[in-house]
């Protein structure tokens, strides 16, 4: 994890852009801080192109099998001893077998490529139509184009990006996710039309999956299985309806809390899971995973693929810090969008909230 080589600095005026930045970040102070690197991309930047904030998680997905010693959870509870492994939706011990032969490979690629799809906004199958940030701060000059001109033409949205990257081991990754392949002898539990919450669903993960960010002082800690590729059937919701017929696309949501996402009801700060939380509840109970609405359920945080602007949130704080501003400059949207024309806005009028009026009183003043 040791600091990217081109550690530079791009400069506008009195603004400076850091090129790389590896270290915590925390989106939710429940979640606590997430270790990631993330790079900020300005090689391309036009009056037609953006600048780009691109996440960079280290993951090494490991292969669990003989050679796996005991594993331990935050706990220093074990959850993995071979070849066994605990499902914390039962709190039972079940079988695990070796992976058949060039399953984990391609089990491996799979996982990499649903991660980087999804927070990549490249997911044409969710449809994830990616999350775009904006400064509003008038005296900013980081990302006005051209660069150096005393009049700009244009400021510069940053469009969000993610890549999974391929840690080499334990030592070198902010996440070790350890891959287990459990005993297909074990029969899967009777399928019912849905599965009641709190239970393994009929027809996806038979174990609970799980992901814990990493921290400077240690790799962040996870479990998936060869299940938890394939998004799962509906759990029965009380009153919520799940906008698709088949939900809980894992690998992206526990790559979400790779990121430091928590679980929607809490991101949300919904009360009855902040309840449930101060009561000692670690934020992974129904309140908190459905947030008692039908749009904090369908969200990727909670039972379902959709995003949000509070999904970005990882992006925002991290581009605050890419550019020395605070958090609360910065805008968040969903989509795409062309650089913000400035001299367009002189016949802007409306809504005082938006970036662009914000603009316009930056253009106004320093005429
Ligand atoms: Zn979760």
């Amino acid at each position: 994890m040791a600091a990217h080589a081109r550690d530079y600095q791009w400069v506008n005026g009195n603004s400076r852009i850091d090129f790389w930045v590896s270290g915590e970040t925390t989106s939710d102070p429940v979640m606590g801080p997430a270790y990631f690197n993330s790079r900020f991309d300005m090689d391309d930047v036009s009056a037609g192109q953006n600048a780009r904030l691109t996440i960079c998680l280290r993951v090494c997905l490991a292969e669990v099998g003989p050679w796996t010693k005991t594993v331990t959870d935050r706990d220093g509870r074990p959850f993995l001893q071979w070849p066994q492994v605990l499902d914390y939706w039962t709190n039972s011990w079940k079988p695990l077998a070796h992976w058949p032969d060039k399953v984990f490979d391609l089990f491996r690629t799979w996982v990499e490529q649903q991660a980087t799809s999804f927070w990549g906004n490249k997911d044409s199958s969710w449809g994830n139509s990616g999350f775009w940030l904006f400064c509003t701060r008038p005296d900013w000059q980081g990302l006005d184009w051209p660069r150096g001109g005393n009049r700009p033409t244009h400021r510069l949205y940053v469009n969000c990006d993610f890549e999974c990257i391929r840690a080499a081991g334990d030592g070198d990754a902010h996440v070790l996710i350890h891959c287990a392949y459990l005993n297909p002898k074990v029969p899967p539990p009777p399928a019912p039309a849905c599965a009641p919450v709190g239970s393994p669903p009929s027809n996806g993960p038979k174990i609970c999956a799980f992901v814990n960010p990493g921290r400077a002082s240690r790799t962040g800690t996870g479990l998936l299985t060869f299940e938890t590729i394939a998004p799962r059937d509906v759990p029965c919701l009380p009153n919520i309806k799940l906008t698709r017929p088949i939900t809980g696309y894992c690998v992206p949501h526990e790559i979400g809390h790779a990121i430091g996402l928590p679980h929607i009801g809490v991101l949300e700060r919904r009360p009855d899971c902040l309840m449930r939380v101060e009561k000692g509840d670690n934020g992974s109970c129904l309140e908190c995973m459905t947030g008692g609405t039908e749009a904090d359920a369908n969200n990727i945080m909670g039972y379902g693929h959709k995003t949000t602007l509070i999904n970005a949130l990882p992006w925002a704080v991290r581009a605050a810090e890419h550019t020395h501003t605070n958090p609360s400059d910065w805008m968040i949207g969903l989509g795409q969008r062309a650089p913000l024309d400035l001299n367009h806005l002189r016949q802007f009028t409306g809504n005082p909230q938006a970036p662009a009026a914000r603009m316009r009183e930056y253009r106004e003043s320093n005429k």
